[in-house]
């Protein structure tokens, strides 16, 4: 990452950049947080570039709900539902998913084997609920996206349909807080850069004309490259 490429960012990023006399390590570092963007040079200089709320592309508002992009690991979030990346068959599988059942214990994995057995599982596109075990979430909500074949295969409104139905089982519930992982973009291997405009559009819609009682909908991203690709499709959708 070079100087140049650092302050280019955070001039498109925010109105105003604090340059801080401060003691560092060697390495030019950076962070994003809701609030701004930060450097550290190695000299021993903080960049801070804070960027007015409403400019922070990371976040919009949808009438009286909030979207939020952030970088991290769904299952620690103080949310009342977060979303899965399930499969049709409820199974347990790696990736998001691994990643619930372990951290929520086995009571998800009994109430999946309930659903499985009640209507075979979970159809593409679709989704069900279970309570959150151990998690601090209230409920997990297991959306099925599409395997990505080309994209000639219907895989974008099926796409559209898992977080809608997604939305649609919160609002069923009254929920407030919701939070999603990027549906099919691991394993599945829908090309994020697709997928995260197909994701945005489909919740700002949901939320502009639909009956719902979310305050916020938020995107929990596990890699920088996932978060990227969201914050540009985010940025393209506020711009249009
Ligand atoms: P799919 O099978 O729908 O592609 P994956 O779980 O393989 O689902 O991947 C979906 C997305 O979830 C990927 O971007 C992956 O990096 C991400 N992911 C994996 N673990 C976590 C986690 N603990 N929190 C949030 N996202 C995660």
């Amino acid at each position: 990452m070079s100087y140049c490429f650092i302050l280019m960012e955070c001039w498109r990023r925010s109105k105003c950049i604090i340059f801080h006399s401060y003691m560092t390590d060697s390495n030019i570092k950076a962070s994003r947080e809701p609030e701004g963007f930060y450097v550290w040079f190695g000299e021993g200089v903080v960049m801070e570039s804070r960027g007015e709320r409403s400019d922070v592309p990371m976040r919009m508002v949808v009438g009286e709900t909030e979207i939020r992009l952030k970088q991290g690991d769904i299952t620690r979030e103080e949310v009342d539902a977060i979303v899965n990346a399930a499969n049709s068959g409820l199974l347990g599988g790696g990736g998001v998913d691994g990643a619930i059942h372990r951290a929520g214990g086995p009571e998800i994995m009994e109430e999946c084997r309930q659903i499985r057995a009640r209507q075979g599982g979970c159809p593409t596109g679709k989704a069900v609920v279970t309570g959150a075990g151990k998690l601090k979430a209230r409920y997990v909500i297991h959306a099925v996206g599409p395997v990505w074949r080309g994209g000639d295969g219907g895989e974008e409104e099926l796409l559209r349909s898992a977080y809608r139905e997604s939305l649609q089982r919160a609002a069923e519930r009254q929920l407030q807080r919701i939070a999603f992982p990027s549906l099919s973009t691991g394993a599945y291997g829908y090309p994020v850069d697709k997928a995260a405009p197909v994701a945005l559009s489909e919740v700002i819609r949901f939320l502009k004309e639909e009956n719902h009682s979310l305050r916020e909908v938020r995107f929990v991203l596990f890699n920088e490259e996932t978060y990227q690709a969201y914050e540009t499709a985010l940025s393209r959708l506020k711009e249009s």
